[in-house]
């Protein structure tokens, strides 16, 4: 059976839970320049969820900073979002060697981090970009097109209360469709502004 072994975590004054600089609890430390924890409002109503850091992620410490981070930044801008009133980190906080897939076990050796973010933020919806946030969370296993036929939130994340989770394609996805607001890639772009929007909903909730 795997075990995981005990964190050795520090707390920051507001009581997030922060990752030790020195983890090692999975291969990806051997090649990461930095850990990328995440970045903005700790009080955040909408919280975002990536796959794990890339390139330019990983030089900087943030994440979402690369060419899908600008993407992410023009779908927040189009839903009337700014990236310093939501919280945005990944399920895994270090960069898997050539941006590959994070395994299953790293995934489980972060899930923890994750997990603390979430009690920590108590977001009113989590946004889940792309199949492995989606899934993680959701714990729906199906293809990335099946988990979003529906257009209306339909997954719960459940922890301590559930919160509801709105799924949307990768911003690298999208942007291997084209430019945003062009052929192509048009509709799938105006679908995620659609879908984010809705997340704001449920800031005014409560
Ligand atoms: N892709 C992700 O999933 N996360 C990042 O931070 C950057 C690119």
């Amino acid at each position: 059976m795997r075990h995981t072994p005990p964190l050795q975590v520090t707390y920051q004054n507001d009581g997030t839970q922060m990752i030790p600089d020195n983890c090692t609890l999975c291969p990806l430390h051997k090649e990461r320049t930095n850990i990328v924890i995440g970045t903005g409002d700790l009080h955040a109503a909408i919280m975002f969820v990536g796959e794990a850091p890339g390139e330019q992620e990983d030089l900087k410490g943030e994440p979402f900073v690369g060419p899908a981070g600008k993407l992410l930044d023009k779908l927040l801008h189009k839903a009337g979002l700014k990236r310093k009133d939501v919280f945005i980190t990944n399920v895994v906080k270090c960069r898997p060697p050539g941006n590959r897939e994070p395994t299953p076990e790293e995934i489980h050796m972060c899930s923890p981090f994750l997990r603390k973010q979430i009690q920590a933020i108590q977001p009113r919806v989590l946004v889940t970009l792309g199949r492995v946030a989606t899934q993680r969370l959701t714990f729906q296993f199906g293809a990335m097109g099946d988990l979003l036929s529906n257009p209306n939130l339909t997954y719960t994340y459940r922890e301590d209360a559930p919160i509801p989770v709105l799924a949307l394609y990768h911003p690298s996805y999208l942007l291997r469709q084209g430019a945003a607001l062009r052929g192509k890639a048009k509709p799938l772009f105006l679908d995620a502004v659609a879908r984010l929007k809705r997340a704001t909903e449920y800031q005014q909730v409560g």
